[in-house]
């Protein structure tokens, strides 16, 4: 592959919004003809979350709405989301490949606290001995993927084309909407086995997680031999459900400019950058958006004081209040780096674990929230016992001390190793608490570095830096703690940071476009 066939940045950046009313099936946006669209994936918040995927899977169904779209989303019956679904009422049933039979309910999603607008429907498999399973939806309590994760999400998938071929007699899709692995072979389930075309749209939010099987387990999917092959699933002798969703989508997306062009390189493309480039004209980089009914200081109820960028004397409450929560020195000049965080190599953590010497030496704090790998557990948990008062761990996960987090911290840390959009460093922006980010993915796409031009244009919205080194991460804390020094050019920064426009009106447009472009006659009509 020469460097040309890579793709100009162009090829990955966000699709170009289509003219009002282009499609003639289906109107203006905001005209009362919207797409039919089904979103497929694993979580949901506020049901169930175990990263940003939930976040997004649960505010994109409402943003679209209000771009006109007719939405519903598929979801499997994790006990989280078989009792949060309301009004819940059988809609039909369908047996898997392997024989199983599934029940299909319909019903609605609890509101999310503080959003607007009408409740969303939702499909659910109710499947018990698939998903009644206690922890995580993925791991046994030992952390051990479970031995029929093929199935769990193959099922998913098979309940997708149930619904696109007319299971619900009141209501079909026009496009699918899968996210990640789980939903990966939704595309391959459409497209391979006859029946009723429903164009499908795949969005990678982590290419790390794959959703990788062994050989044998083919025969349990239902799809025909000719799947099984470099120019379909297989991969490198197994099975992955990311490939499959890369290889039969009809348009693919991912969640931050930045992030398209990076999974299209061998060092971030999981050895799936060759495909990625063959489909860099179907693959598009929108950048997530944050939900400002959940993510809001000025209305927040999950934190103790509300502030806005013009009154901030609400934040220094909320600081005092976390520190005294969080076992810290009470000190309101001391900068208070914070981490909400799934531990794991990814993020960048031994970086922080590295540099904590120049925070505490800086005179500034660390409070971590997470969990995940067992090491970078411990060492935090030393890391506290060496710096009392000044390092606090908290292992776990916990939504509302994440928000109290964000309203009392100063500095939002994301030091990753690689990062498809993230959102903490937006959450830390719009709180107040400027990000200090390694320049990759959605973090370059979202924070602009203090330099002294950023600073005198009023365009700097936190600290950014490149390689993934010690010696730079260190370099970045102490320009951190250095413009905490200068109280009016840290204010002006924050106040930048905290007037960024994350609402997903924007994105919910680029979707549509995506799914526009995904409909047959759409490409007829526009050419
Ligand atoms: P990823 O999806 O890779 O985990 P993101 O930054 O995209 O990273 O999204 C992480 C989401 O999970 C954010 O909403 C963040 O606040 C939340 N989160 C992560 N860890 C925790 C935790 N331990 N407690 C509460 N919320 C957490």
């Amino acid at each position: 592959m020469t460097e040309t066939q890579r793709g100009s940045p162009h090829a990955s950046a966000s699709p170009a919004l289509p003219p009002e009313g282009a499609h003639p099936a289906l109107g203006r946006p905001g005209g009362g003809v919207g797409i039919r669209l089904l979103q497929v994936s694993a979580e949901i918040f506020p049901l169930l979350k175990t990263g940003g995927l939930a976040d997004i899977a649960g505010a994109l169904p409402a943003a679209l709405a209000e771009a006109d779209c007719d939405v519903r989303v598929l979801l499997p019956g994790f006990p989280a989301i078989c009792a949060g679904l309301q009004d819940a009422v059988p809609v039909g049933q369908f047996t898997l490949p392997w024989g199983e039979s599934v029940q299909v309910l319909a019903g609605v999603l609890p509101a999310v606290p503080g959003a607007s607008g009408a409740p969303v429907r939702a499909y659910v498999l109710h499947a018990p001995a698939l998903y009644d399973r206690p922890g995580n939806p993925y791991e046994d309590s030992a952390r051990r993927p479970y031995g029929d994760n093929h199935r769990r999400f193959a099922a998913l998938a098979w309940g997708a084309v149930r619904l696109a071929r007319d299971l619900d007699a009141d209501w079909s899709p026009q496009v699918v909407h899968g996210h990640d692995w789980h939903a990966g072979l939704v595309a391959a389930c459409l497209k391979l086995t006859a029946g009723k075309r429903v164009p499908c749209v795949f969005t990678v939010h982590n290419l790390a997680y794959q959703g990788i099987f062994s050989a044998d387990q083919f025969g349990d999917l239902g799809l025909p031999p000719a799947a099984f092959q470099i120019d379909g699933l297989e991969f490198h002798g197994q099975i992955s459900f990311m490939k499959a969703g890369l290889f039969y989508a009809d348009k693919i997306t991912t969640v931050s400019p930045t992030y398209a062009r990076e999974i299209q390189t061998p060092e971030q493309g999981f050895g799936l950058d060759g495909l990625l480039r063959t489909r860099r004209g179907d693959l598009s980089g929108i950048l997530n958006a944050v939900d400002s009914g959940v993510w809001n200081p000025a209305s927040d109820a999950l934190i103790p004081r509300h502030y806005t960028a013009g009154h901030l004397g609400g934040k220094a409450r909320c600081k005092a209040a976390l520190q005294e929560e969080a076992g810290l020195v009470a000190s309101k000049d001391a900068p208070l780096f914070t981490v909400v965080s799934r531990l794991t190599e990814q993020k960048g953590l031994t970086l922080v674990l590295a540099g904590i010497d120049t925070i505490v030496q800086g005179g500034g704090q660390l409070l971590v929230l997470g969990s995940g790998d067992h090491e970078l557990e411990t060492a935090f948990g030393h890391a506290a016992q060496l710096h009392p008062g000044r390092v606090a761990l908290r292992i776990g996960y916990d939504e509302q001390f994440a928000h109290r987090i964000f309203a009392g911290s100063d500095i939002t840390l994301v030091p990753s190793r690689f990062e498809p959009c993230g959102l903490t460093q937006m959450y830390g922006l719009l709180y107040g608490s400027l990000p200090l980010v390694r320049a990759v993915g959605g973090l370059a796409d979202t924070v602009t570095d203090a330099d002294l031009a950023t600073l005198d244009d009023a365009t700097a919205t936190g600290i950014v830096f490149a390689s993934f080194s010690e010696a730079d991460y260190r370099h970045a804390v102490r320009r951190a703690l250095a413009l905490y020094r200068q109280p009016r050019a840290w204010a002006r920064v924050r106040q930048t940071g905290m007037q960024q426009d994350f609402s997903w009106a924007q994105a919910a447009q680029h979707y549509r476009a995506v799914y526009l472009a995904a409909l047959p006659d759409f490409s007829r009509t526009t050419t």
